[in-house]
């Protein structure tokens, strides 16, 4: 029965999955190289359950109970010595989560399943860099984790059945749907998902409509909560650009280019809601949608 928790990695993605595994009675170790990012997450996570008693979703003594059973830690070593599962969610990059794998390999009790939350790195790939790679599995959450109902389960070459029926009831206890999908390249969600705004930046490149307009089709059309180009600046403009890359490369298929616009914006830092300015420009403590000042009429 998994009870301990190791999270590697404590930015966007490591808090939520953090937080959700602490409000459903886990004991959490979240590790990061850096003890600011630490110090912010925990801050975070304290400000993101105290919304959720505001709102009435959860009660006092579990925003208590959730936020004591977490702890940090800055080594890896040490932070996934009593794990009966390590979910890795740090920076989206093969030959740092291949490095992180065989550290958490060597340092995690030999029943442990690894599991990672990247958006496109092949887990066969992450499996092989470790000697349990039938205990290795994608758990891909959705951004904000705490709010978002879907979890990808990942099956690679060699997880086991066991370990994908494990993960699956572990999806299903924190309160998610869990899909199981195999391992090629964006899986699921961001396979179908990626081209879909590769195609919009396209649309808005080649001059068929502006921001607001294509995502107002989108939002209004399809019923999507947000337009792709929003969707993109919230995303990251240089995850989607790195996704669609994988893809690419990954199928060798020239559907999955990546618009020119796109590698453009990532060259010129403009990376979208981090950086201030994407496809719209962002103030702190505005929530109005401003298309940015390059692509108004
Ligand atoms: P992020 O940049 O916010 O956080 C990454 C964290 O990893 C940072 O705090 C960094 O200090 C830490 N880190 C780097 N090297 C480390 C190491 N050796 N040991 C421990 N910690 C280390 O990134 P994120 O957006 O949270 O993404 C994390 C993972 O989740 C990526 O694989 C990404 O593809 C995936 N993901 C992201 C989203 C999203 O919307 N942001 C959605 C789904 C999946």
């Amino acid at each position: 029965m998994i009870q301990n928790v190791s999270v590697i990695g404590a930015g966007t993605m490591g808090n939520g999955i953090a937080h959700v595994f602490a409000q459903h009675g886990f004991k959490v170790q979240l590790i990061d190289v850096s003890q600011a990012q630490l110090d912010k997450a925990i801050a975070t996570i304290g400000k993101n359950l105290a919304r959720q008693v505001q709102k009435g979703s959860i009660t006092e003594t579990i925003q208590a109970n959730a936020l004591a059973s977490i702890s940090t830690n800055t080594s890896i070593a040490e932070g996934v010595a009593g794990a009966d599962l390590v979910v890795e969610a740090a920076t989206e990059n093969t030959a740092l989560k291949l490095e992180i794998f065989k550290q958490a390999d060597a340092a995690a009790p030999a029943a442990a399943i690894l599991a990672s939350n990247t958006s496109s790195i092949s887990i066969t790939k992450i499996a092989a860099a470790t000697k349990r790679p039938e205990k290795v599995i994608g758990m891909h959450f959705m951004n904000p984790v705490p709010v978002m109902q879907l979890v990808e389960i990942i099956n690679g070459y060699a997880t086991s059945a066991d370990v994908t029926d494990s993960i699956q009831a572990l999806s299903v206890r924190l309160g998610k749907t869990p899909c199981v999908v195999n391992d090629y390249p964006g899986f699921i969600a961001n396979r179908i998902l990626m081209p879909m705004i590769n195609e919009a930046i396209y649309s808005l490149y080649e001059g068929v409509a502006g921001v607001l307009e294509i995502d107002t089709v989108m939002k209004l059309g399809m019923a999507h909560p947000m337009g792709p180009l929003q969707l993109a600046d919230f995303i990251g403009l240089d995850v989607c650009l790195s996704i669609l890359l994988v893809l690419h490369n990954g199928f060798g298929n020239p559907k999955y280019a990546p618009c020119p616009l796109l590698v453009n914006m990532v060259a010129a830092g403009k990376l979208g809601i981090k950086t201030g300015e994407g496809f719209y420009v962002y103030t702190a403590g505005s929530k109005d949608l401003v298309v940015s000042p390059r692509f108004r009429k």
